[in-house]
Order: C-alpha cells, then structure tokens, then sequence
C-alpha cells in the first residue's frame, strides 16, 4: 500500500523521524520538512523504556541504541531531605530481555533517528517553517510539529496549551562513575530525577511547582542560582551535583487535553502534536516513538482514510492511560503535608520490602506492550 506513496512530514523530532523512518523502510517516499536550520536537540537526557526501545529495534537501530546509551539497572525513589531510599524498582527483568530501558542524551538519539532516516532515503528539508497548505497531490501530510502544533489547531480548533503550574529546569554536568541507575528525589510541591548519560555526564531535570509562567517563550536560559535556591533543602549529594551547574534552561510545562481528533482522511498528528505528555512517567518520547510505528503500520495495511482512523482508534486510550498515570506520579512526588508525606513514603518503603518486584509489574501494561509485535498490534486494531 506504501510503495510510492508520498508523505510529507513536518518536524523533525523523535516523532518526525521516527515516523518518516518507519514509512520509508516500507516503500513510501518520504520528506521531513523542519523549520531548524539543522537538526539539533537542547543538550538533555531521555529514558527510553522497553516499549520504545522495541520500536527502535524494529526501525534496525536496537543495537545502536544501545551503543549511545546507558543501559539503566534501577529506578530509586528518594526523600528529598536525607536521600534516603523510599522505593527501589529494579529493572534487571527487562534488561536481559530483548528491549532494555535505556538512558540516552537527546541529541544521540535524534542523531540515530536522522542516520536511520536518511539510510532509507527520507529527503531532510531545513529551515522550512510549515504552517499550513496540503503537500504534494494525492500524498499524506503528517503533523510530528510539537506541542505548538498547527496542524493540531487545524483538525481539532485553535486552542492554546495551557501553564500546568510546572516549570523544569534541565542541567548537564560531568561527573563520571555515577551508577546506571535513575534517582529520583521526592520533597514538597517539587522534585528532582538523575541519572548518568554516557561520555561522563549527569543529566538533571529539576521541577517545581509555580504558580505564574510570564516568560515570553516556553523555554529560556535561566540563572543557576535560581535552580540552587529552588533546591536548597535537598540533601547534601543534590545540592553538591546543583554547585556544578554552570548553566541550565528552564521550561514552563504546559499542556492541552489528548487530540480528540488526530486525523482528516489525508493528515495525521503524532507525537507531542496529538498529545503532549509532562516528563513525570518520562513517557513522551516513547509515546512519540509508538505512535510513529502503529502510524506506518496502518497505513502498510489499509487506504490511507481507513488508515488514519484505525492509527487514532489503536493510540488513544493508551496514549490517555499514561497521561494520566503521568500526572498521579506529579502528585504523588509533591506531597506537602509532611505528615502525608511521611506516611506515603512508608507506605511504599513497606510495600517494597514485602513484595520487592510489585511495584514495577503495576507498570507491565507500559513497559511489557511492544506495539511491533504483529500479534499483539492484530489484538488491539478492531
Ligand atoms: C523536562 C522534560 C524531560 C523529558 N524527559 C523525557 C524522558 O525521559 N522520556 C521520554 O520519553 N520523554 C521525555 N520528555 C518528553 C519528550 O521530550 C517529548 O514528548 C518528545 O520530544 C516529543 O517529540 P515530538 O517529536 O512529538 O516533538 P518535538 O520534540 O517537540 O519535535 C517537534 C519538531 O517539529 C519542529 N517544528 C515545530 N513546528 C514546526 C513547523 N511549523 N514547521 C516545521 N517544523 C516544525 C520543531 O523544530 C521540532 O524539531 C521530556 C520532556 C521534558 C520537557
């Protein structure tokens, strides 16, 4: 159904070459059209988990993945104060299985997106701001633009994303040694998740909860200090890791309800542009990457109308199950009843001792759901 087919994508992020990769392979010529001047990413680290790594190692890039990154052996949820550990998830079940969770700087990935891209002849258009018109005659135009998506506002209304009452800070530092694990530090109306990325790095994702964002843009360069205050009672190991810090960016979070429309009969939307997703489950990059694959997937095996309606009826009630798992973790992180607080973090210390393995497998619906797997996506396309 493919072959030939002429797709147009706009953005070119995770989701964007992602999906340009998966439409290719199969025989669809394919341009991403970027509005960068080149294809970049802000220095970050990502957590792909096991459902996003099994599309990258069905789009040929498994081995890859794991050559760039990290392969993670642990989540550990700590107090804010002491640094103690309030719950351990380990994740050596998943690492000896075929999809790892892996920790990656942003900019490995979209680099192992863009080669995999172009290795199946995606044409790669820079500095090509869209916004608007209808691509190439008898074509498909796929909308992987973001969180300020046009293409959304098309099929679904003009409507702003709205503050969440979260800004992030994002920071690298260089620290070598640091265990392969993620760390994540629970205190009030805040919280702050580490972890190494490879060639010596720490990456920092440090978020609070506020109750104005006037920035004019959604993402700036801000004042260190500002994070090192934010974070000041955190326990000794943090604020040393936030000394280092000689620059970071900080992002308002913000969000619009799940597309209720992600389809005409020739345009799609995918990625942040049907659904953005808070960092709090890391999820939205694995999101992107899922979408990317049940799209091609679709569109392989139907006419393009009966393609695009069938993608959105596979997506969305998943793609809404993790925001909303998503935001409970916000919740649950920033706690500001020290008595509450207190009693969650027993309750889940408890939890963890008795049934050390429980609290990952809540989470087999995310992790263990490989939407590569042809039997599994048969199940869930009617
Ligand atoms: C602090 C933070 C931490 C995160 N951590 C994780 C994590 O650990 N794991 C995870 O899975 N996710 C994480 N995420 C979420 C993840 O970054 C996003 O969900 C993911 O990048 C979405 O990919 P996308 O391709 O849909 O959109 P984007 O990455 O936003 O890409 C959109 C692309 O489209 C281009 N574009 C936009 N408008 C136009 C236009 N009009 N014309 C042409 N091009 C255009 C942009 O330049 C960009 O290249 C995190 C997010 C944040 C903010």
């Amino acid at each position: 159904m493919l072959m030939g087919l002429p797709v147009d994508v706009i953005g070119g992020g995770v989701a964007g070459l992602a999906v340009a990769t998966a439409l290719a392979q199969r025989g669809a010529k394919v341009q991403v059209l970027e509005r960068a001047p080149e294809i970049s990413e802000v220095g970050a680290g990502l957590q792909i988990s096991p459902n996003g790594a099994a599309v990258l190692a069905a789009l040929g890039q498994g081995d890859a993945l794991r050559e760039a990154g990290i392969v993670s052996h642990a989540v550990e949820l700590r107090d804010f104060r002491a640094g103690q550990t309030v719950l351990r998830l380990d994740l050596s079940r998943h690492n000896t299985g075929p999809h790892p969770f892996v920790l990656i700087h942003r900019a490995r990935l979209i680099g192992i997106l863009e080669a995999a891209a172009r290795e199946a002849g995606v044409e790669i258009s820079l500095s090509r701001h869209i916004t608007g018109g209808d691509g190439r005659s008898g074509g498909i135009v796929l909308g992987a633009d973001g969180v300020h998506s046009w293409m959304r506002s098309e099929l679904n209304g003009a409507a702003e994303p709205f503050f969440t009452g979260q800004v992030a800070w994002r920071a690298l530092i260089e620290d070598r040694g640091a265990p392969p694990e993620a760390h994540v530090y629970m205190g009030p109306g805040r919280h702050l998740v580490t972890y190494p990325l490879a060639g010596g790095l720490r990456n920092i994702v440090a978020v609070e909860e506020r109750s104005e964002w006037t920035a004019e843009g959604w993402n700036h360069e801000d004042d260190p200090a500002n994070l090192r205050a934010a974070f000041a009672g955190f326990a000794p190991e943090v604020r040393g890791w936030l000394d280092r810090v000689t620059k970071a960016n900080l992002w308002g979070l913000f969000r619009h309800p799940v597309a209720a429309r992600w389809h005409s009969d020739s345009k799609a939307i995918l990625g942040d542009a049907a659904h953005p997703t808070l960092p709090f489950l890391a999820q939205g990059a694995n999101m992107a990457l899922e979408d990317a694959w049940v799209l091609a997937d679709c569109l392989a095996h139907r006419p393009p109308p009966d393609a695009l309606a069938l993608y959105q009826a596979r997506r969305r009630d998943r793609v809404v199950r993790v925001i909303e798992a998503a935001n409970a973790n916000a919740r649950n992180y920033h706690l500001r009843n020290p008595a509450v607080r207190g009693l969650a973090h027993a309750a889940l210390r408890v939890g963890g001792a008795i049934a050390p393995g429980a609290a990952l497998r809540r989470f087999a619906w995310l992790y263990d759901y490989d939407v590569t797997d042809g039997a599994k996506s048969a199940m869930h396309s009617e």
